[in-house]
């Protein structure tokens, strides 16, 4: 699938749910945000048919995202499923890890690819302090038993706040013990988000020189599906990433779409620019029809984002991330 911008686009996040464990600070507020009727969440065989409409036309990569996409049950039966459809290559997952330990064999045995887990801080206090929750306990449990199953690759997440229960140089260190990749997300003015600076990736760059030594830009294979720019350090048996969707804009590769629990696929992260399938999908539409209704979409996606302009424009996207998947 080629956009209008020449892009490629292979890569298809899917967001399972709205509904999350946790309340971070920069993506949801603390009562929760308004739940959608579980009537209007797309169903299994509903993901299940717009995955294989996507791979016929093109779509490679899948990740499984939310809200929290462990909340919503059987998750590993989904993936199977996924992975067998023809031309899908990989399908990963993003979770905040909490429901992990007890669901990782299964996820392993589905076939899931790659793991993201998002850990913003090792310290107890500071990880209430972000998720409103004394869950730290839970998300170490689930990092651990990932490790267990190294044909899974697993990646830390981490969305650096500047705030002093945050200490970066120790979540970096799950990549010098581990060959567990390491990866800073810069804060996007998104939802909840738009009430943070976090830390610039030259300040956590110099933060960590001090104290591991000089980061080197990574020239191999690529490590994932995206955009993020990785760097290795001696010692180390995972690399360093960032991804800087807002310093270092990298919309001019972008080569994914995103499709909400209710069924929308939104063609950019700041937009509303996007089609609904899940009308399609309940009302008998054909796979052609689906496809048509998808390359429409694809025809409008926006060519970036302007985050930097701080002009609210009438399509600029007002959902919070956990609506969205990340
Ligand atoms: N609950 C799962 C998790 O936390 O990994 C999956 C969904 S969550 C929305 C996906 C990712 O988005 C997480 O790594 C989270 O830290 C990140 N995220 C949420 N709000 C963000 C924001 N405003 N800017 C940058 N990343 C954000
Ligand atoms: Fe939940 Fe993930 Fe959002 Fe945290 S970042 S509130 S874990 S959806």
């Amino acid at each position: 699938m080629i956009d209008r911008c020449g892009r490629n686009i292979d890569y298809l996040r899917i967001s399972v749910t709205d509904r999350c464990n946790l309340r971070c600070i920069y993506c949801m507020p603390e009562e929760g945000i308004r739940l959608t009727g579980r009537e209007n969440i797309l169903q299994e065989p509903e993901i299940i048919r717009v995955c294989q409409v996507m791979a016929e036309l093109g779509i490679k990569k899948i990740k499984i995202t939310g809200g929290e996409p462990l909340v919503r049950p059987r998750i590993p039966g989904l993936i199977h499923q996924i992975k067998a459809i023809p031309g899908i290559e990989k399908v990963t997952l993003t979770t905040n890890g909490i429901l992990l330990k007890k669901q990782m064999k299964e996820l392993a045995e589905a076939g899931l690819d790659s793991l993201n887990i998002s850990l913003d801080t090792l310290d107890r206090e500071g990880f209430m302090k972000i998720t409103r929750r004394d869950l730290l306990d839970d998300t170490l449990a689930g990092i651990e038993e990932a490790m267990k199953y190294p044909n899974v690759q697993l990646k830390i997440n981490c969305v650096p706040l500047g705030i002093e229960e945050q200490n970066l140089c120790e979540i970096a260190e799950f990549a010098h013990k581990y060959p567990v990749h390491v990866r800073f997300i810069e804060m996007m003015p998104i939802g909840y988000g738009s009430s943070f600076t976090g830390m610039s990736q030259e300040k956590i760059v110099s933060l960590l020189e001090k104290k591991f030594g000089i980061l080197f830009p990574y020239e191999g294979l690529p490590l994932g599906n995206g955009p993020c720019k990785y760097y290795t350090v001696d010692g180390f048996q995972g690399k360093i990433g960032f991804i800087s969707a807002i310093s270092h804009k990298f919309c001019s590769e972008c080569n994914r779409i995103r499709l909400t629990s209710q069924g929308y696929l939104k063609t950019c992260l700041q937009y509303t620019a996007g089609r609904d399938l899940r009308e399609a999908l309940r009302n008998g539409g054909t796979d052609e029809e689906l496809k048509e209704i998808i390359k429409a979409a694809l025809s409008e996606k926006p060519d970036g984002h302007h985050f930097r302009e701080k002009v609210k424009e009438d399509d600029t996207e007002s959902l919070c991330m956990s609506q969205i998947g990340g």
